[in-house]
């Protein structure tokens, strides 16, 4: 089982490599974030000891345990793990992942973004965010037209115990790499308009969470800052039945 996982990652770390030269970008740009849902401990350990140190989980439940289990396993390494919630987020759940997680992608209201600031406890670090663009426009989607996305901006970015990064997008797959280039490309837009607001000049917005194991080529060349990849370095997910 680890040594697929380790030579995916090689192998994901080559594309990677290759692909920021194909655009002029440095790869150290260019973070890899292991999608880790339903992966078990002994496979994040895998991805651990090949390098990586960020996991993103789905849901909440599943990812708190899994950072008991490492921390029970390896607690040196288990300490120098990032965890990503990269899942929608109910605002039932916001106290425990403001209590376990690192970062959180899918802000798509204050009132959630409001909540974390005031659950997160005291002695941790802020909690890094991104909001969460719906680019495709689909109602049924989670995330906020990107025409909402300043004022969420202004807003989250006041929060005393979050600290606003940046953006996060999954629009549909599509056959086309340039349509796919091109939705990534709005949503890098989005960003730099954002960053041209005065309250943004001091502390850019630096993120781009886009891309995953289909689509990693379009959003490296849109400027992806930061790919979510699952399916890639662990193999199919097998969900549970
Ligand atoms: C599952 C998931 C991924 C990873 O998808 P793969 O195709 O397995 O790389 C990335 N982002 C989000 C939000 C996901 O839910």
């Amino acid at each position: 089982m680890s040594q697929p996982i380790a030579s995916n990652i090689a192998h994901i770390q080559g594309e990677i490599a290759r692909l920021c030269a194909c655009c002029g970008r440095q790869s150290s740009q260019v973070m890899l974030l292991a999608v880790s849902k339903t992966v078990n401990a002994e496979g994040v350990l895998a991805a651990v000891q090949a390098g990586l140190r960020g996991f993103g989980e789905n849901y909440v439940q599943e990812g708190v345990e899994k950072m008991q289990a490492l921390a029970a396993l390896q607690p040196n390494l288990a300490a120098q793990l990032q965890w990503h919630l990269i899942g929608p987020l109910q605002s039932n759940k916001t106290r425990v992942v403001a209590e376990h997680f690192d970062w959180v992608h899918t802000i798509d209201r204050l009132k959630t973004a409001q909540r974390l600031s005031a659950q997160r406890p005291e002695n941790k670090a802020p909690l890094q965010v991104l909001l969460q663009i719906n680019v495709d426009g689909a109602a049924s989607k989670s995330g906020i037209a990107p025409a909402e996305a300043l004022d969420l901006a202004l807003a989250v970015q006041a929060l005393p115990h979050l600290r606003l990064r940046g953006l996060m997008s999954m629009p549909d797959a599509r056959e086309d790499a340039a349509q796919m280039q091109a939705l990534h490309a709005q949503v890098r837009d989005v960003l730099l308009r954002i960053n041209e607001h005065p309250a943004f000049a001091a502390q850019p917005l630096d993120v781009l969470s886009m891309g995953m194991s289909g689509d990693m080529a379009p959003a490296i060349a849109a400027g992806s800052t930061l790919l979510r990849v699952g399916t890639a370095i662990f193999g199919q997910r097998a969900y549970p039945t």
